[in-house]
């Protein structure tokens, strides 16, 4: 593998689906499998669900805590998702960069768009589509997290959602959770060894050549 030879740059991976498409499900996964890529932990002023945990899915804050974050530019992004308002710290994704190793962000298409515009060279962008729209309604459902007024606005955001596919990268449909995570693995490990992104490269042919 070429990191054993030369550097490369971290890239800035970016998942987004409609709500309950899976994108959190594919994301713990991969971060299992992947040594030099962290989540980036946003923060948020939605109501903690009681399968999360404070620091490790979201920082959880007041909307005060959240306009002063953003208000001192402590905020890569930030945009309002279903009637909360979603944040990236920057500190942490800027260590991640310049320490050349790879972030993970679950995160909507407003968020997706601001960071794509900050930093064009550094982001994969990959779009998560459900299967199918009855399938999308009952995982919402089976997720049971969410009281019921809470899904349907979730399931009518949905349509607004899927209408940003088509500035993704890539495109993965979640039907068979192991396939859609083959997916996304084969993407970032075929990104990592862009050309562009490899860092000493010329050191290292040039070290090739004159050894002949
Ligand atoms: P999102 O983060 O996109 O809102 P989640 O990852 O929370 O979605 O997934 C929503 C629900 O669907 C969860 O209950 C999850 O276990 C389930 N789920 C995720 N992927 C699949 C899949 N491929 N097949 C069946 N159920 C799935
Ligand atoms: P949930 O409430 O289900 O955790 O997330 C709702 C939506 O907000 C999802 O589409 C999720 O990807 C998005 N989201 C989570 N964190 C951020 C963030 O920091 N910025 C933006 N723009 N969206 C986020």
């Amino acid at each position: 593998m070429s990191a054993r030879h030369f550097a490369r740059r971290g890239l800035l991976v970016i998942l987004s689906s409609p709500s309950g498409a899976g994108k959190s499900t594919i994301s713990r996964l991969l971060l299992d499998s992947e040594r030099d890529m962290s989540l980036s932990i946003s923060v948020t002023t939605r109501a903690r669900r009681p399968s999360e945990v404070e620091g490790v899915h979201y920082h959880f804050v007041t909307m005060r805590e959240f306009e002063k974050m953003r208000d001192r530019g402590e905020l890569l992004e930030w945009a309002e998702v279903h009637g909360n308002c979603y944040g990236t710290p920057r500190d942490p994704v800027e260590a991640s960069l310049s320490d050349g190793s790879d972030v993970l962000f679950d995160i909507d298409w407003q968020g997706a768009e601001q960071i794509t515009g900050a930093m064009p060279d550094d982001v994969v962008s990959i779009f998560v589509l459900p299967p199918s729209g009855s399938e999308l309604k009952s995982r919402l459902v089976r997720r049971a997290e969410d009281d019921e007024a809470t899904i349907l606005r979730r399931l009518a955001n949905a349509r607004e959602e899927l209408g940003h596919y088509s500035d993704y990268d890539y495109v993965v449909v979640n039907d068979d959770l192991e396939s859609a995570l083959e997916g996304v693995r084969a993407i970032l490990h075929a990104e990592r060894l862009r050309r562009r992104r490899l860092v000493g490269v010329d050191g290292f042919v040039d070290g090739i050549v004159k050894a002949l």
